[in-house]
């Protein structure tokens, strides 16, 4: 309820995949037999992908030892790792491996190879896939690629490809693995979420309670006008 570094922390990835976890569980016992799908506003916090995950935008053009991705460091119980500063503590692992026309293609070169271990770099990459690089960029300044942006250079190239685009977000693996359909709506339109429905009457209702600074009573109120939100507002 108290939002903060110092109290409750934030709601942030994880919880939000907690909670869904949690709905799958209530639909699949009191609603088994219908289709769940799941509508969530294209926010940040929702579409964070698995760490690792497919990514063109700071790859090398030919082969590296050096290009891994950064990420925050978990104990094993899932927690971040923090320094004696308090700064979060990362690590560094290889890009995730991805699969090209149903085939697994690592993006790291394999055990026997002469560059056993190295990162492959775009070139290698998109020969694999039957495409000849030759003379392009590794990457157009900034990556502002002008129209119509295909093939101009190798990162837009790799950019393009239907893998690349389409890497899934983490929510959306977990209600996958489930059986459950997820939906982000379009960026920056929250108001087709029917929950925003819900908020509205609840606000409403909220207002009408004398003002207070007691968090008990703000909590009570708060319950209150979210338990008093009618199934029949949800639906228009
Ligand atoms: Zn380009």
């Amino acid at each position: 309820m108290s939002p903060g570094k110092h109290k409750d922390g934030y709601f942030t990835n994880v919880e939000i995949r907690v909670q869904a976890q949690k709905a799958m569980d209530l639909l699949n016992e009191f609603y088994p037999d219908e289709e769940h799908v799941f509508i969530y506003d294209n926010t940040t916090t929702h579409l964070k992908c698995p760490e690792g995950s497919l990514s063109a935008t700071k790859m090398p053009k030919g082969a590296s030892s050096k290009f891994f991705v950064e990420v925050n460091l978990h104990d094993e119980n899932g927690a971040q790792v923090y320094s004696s500063t308090g700064a979060y503590v990362k690590q560094k692992i290889p890009m995730a491996d991805t699969t090209f026309q149903g085939w697994p293609q690592p993006l790291y070169f394999p055990a026997g190879h002469a560059l056993a271990g190295q990162f492959k770099g775009m070139t290698e990459i998109l020969a694999e896939r039957g495409i000849n690089t030759t003379g392009k960029l590794a990457q157009c300044t900034g990556f502002k690629c002008a129209p119509p942006a295909l093939n101009c250079c190798c990162c837009r190239i790799l950019y393009n490809q239907l893998d690349f685009e389409y890497v899934k977000s983490s929510l959306e693996l977990d209600c996958n693995e489930r059986g459950f359909g997820l939906i982000f709506l379009p960026k920056f339109h929250c108001e087709l979420n029917f929950i925003e429905q819900c908020w509205g009457y609840a606000k409403q209702l909220y207002h009408l309670n004398p003002e207070s600074s007691r968090e008990d009573a703000l909590e009570r109120n708060a319950l209150a006008a979210l338990d008093a939100i009618p199934l029949v507002s949800m639906c228009r």
